[in-house]
């Protein structure tokens, strides 16, 4: 489900018609929907209700501390890859307790930090790093919970840039070695081992990959958790989301594609798991991103010029690859869909941006209604890997965000003065 359709020609956010926003706030815009937040949270929530579960909203989809409270405040808990997320977590509201924190590069700071934070576990990556949480935890006196994460070499049949259950990428310990990394990890001081943790990769729209790397680390839990007295067994994140025909989904029920075919939903997810996880008598953490937040959010553009060559009608618009930058980065498809509706053909179009990269595109080749100078587009399901990727390239503020919650609207992000940019900045002292 999403909250983002049509009343009559104009687009609304649930309860707000999104010109009204435009008009008071300007664009590039990203607003997102908190009832579809919460109601994204609910179901996976409500799906695995036959088991002792956690969801751990992975923070770096979309850190907003506006996004943050809402989980918070349904009892969720945070996936964390840094120091940073951490205390921004924490900052919005945030239980520390309830955090996990991953990644390869956790530095000694930022170990040391979690340590004082009290956090539910660290996701270990690697050998080096066991050693070196061991002994921040012997200097500082205290017990450091862990788990590893195995990498359990299962396809997960996405983006090569997303895709990490695989042995051609950094993530995790194969799982051939896991056994004996355990047992390293028993022998040194101060740890606790706490569980085991995987995550194969981001936008799965089946069931398989996830079914596969369930059945195939099973058995290890099993047999770790015998040996090492485990707490919990996290199988990280991944659940995909609709991008294509995003406006018809929330239309007719978010896991519904206008072409009929059906995405992964939370209940099928959980119906296919529980069976599999619930024997295994542990607590099961999840680290959803992308599809608690993906489909709540949009981001809101002008039409500043149209210009036709020979061979392409461009609509060049004034948000840009430092706004959203998945098209550029992993060839993603946003749905672009106009502000208010435009009657008449569509006309095949290139929807690009004004940096100076010909990377910096929305869409190309697509069938847009057709615009002119100053109307507005919509790119849908924006919520996830949009602001958080935000840059100042080309010295260009952030965008600015809004909340909505029914009939209500709040500035969460606001407008980042160009002075900001440069703020940090200063000159070398022979240049004064
Ligand atoms: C990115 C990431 C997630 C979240 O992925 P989504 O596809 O957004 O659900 C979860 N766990 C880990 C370890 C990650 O790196």
């Amino acid at each position: 489900m999403h909250s983002f359709r049509y009343v009559g020609k104009e687009l609304f956010c649930e309860e707000v018609p999104v010109s009204v926003l435009v008009k008071k706030h300007g664009t590039p815009l990203f607003v997102y929907s908190q009832a579809t937040l919460s109601d994204h949270f609910t179901r996976l929530d409500s799906a695995l209700a036959p088991l002792d579960h956690l969801i751990c909203f992975a923070m770096k989809s979309n850190s907003n501390r506006a996004i943050i409270q809402t989980f918070a405040a349904l009892g969720g808990g945070f996936d964390t890859v840094s120091a940073g997320e951490i205390q921004r977590a924490v900052a919005a509201g945030g239980d520390p307790s309830k955090c996990v924190f991953a990644g390869v590069g956790k530095t000694e700071e930022e170990i040391a930090y979690a340590l004082k934070q009290g956090i539910y576990c660290f996701n270990v990556e690697s050998e080096p790093e066991l050693v070196r949480i061991s002994r921040i935890a012997v200097k500082l006196k205290k017990i450091a919970p862990i788990a590893v994460r195995v990498n359990p070499n299962v396809d997960a049949h996405t983006h090569a840039k997303i895709t990490t259950g695989t042995y051609d990428n950094k993530f995790g310990i194969q799982f051939e070695n896991i056994e004996a990394v355990y047992a390293r990890a028993a022998k040194l001081s101060n740890l606790r081992l706490r569980g085991l943790q995987m995550h194969i990769g981001s936008q799965l729209t089946e069931v398989n990959p996830f079914r596969q790397a369930v059945e195939k680390v099973s058995p290890l839990v099993v047999r770790l958790n015998n040996r090492h007295g485990f707490d919990f067994f996290s199988i990280g994140g991944g659940l995909g989301i609709v991008y294509q025909n995003a406006l018809e989904s929330g239309a007719n029920g978010w896991w519904k594609t206008a072409a009929g075919k059906k995405i992964l939903t939370p209940q099928t997810y959980a119906d296919t798991l529980i069976p599999l996880l619930k024997p295994l008598g542990l607590k099961i953490l999840l680290e959803p991103g992308r599809f608690l937040t993906g489909n709540a959010g949009a981001l809101i553009t002008r039409v500043e010029y149209i210009k036709k060559t020979g061979k392409k009608n461009f609509v060049i618009v004034d948000a840009a690859m430092n706004d959203l930058i998945r098209p550029a980065f992993y060839d993603s498809f946003h749905e672009i869909i106009p502000l208010v509706k435009k009657p008449g053909k569509l006309v095949s179009s290139d929807v690009v941006g004004p940096i100076c990269e010909s990377g910096d595109y929305f869409a190309k080749d697509r069938p847009l209604a057709k615009v002119t100078e100053g109307d507005h587009l919509v790119l849908l399901s924006a919520g996830a890997y949009g602001s958080v990727m935000g840059s100042n390239y080309n010295s260009r503020p952030l965008a600015t965000e809004i909340l909505v919650n029914g009939k209500r609207s709040a500035v969460v992000r606001r407008h980042q003065e160009l002075t900001a940019i440069w703020g940090d900045e200063s000159l070398a002292p022979w240049q004064k």
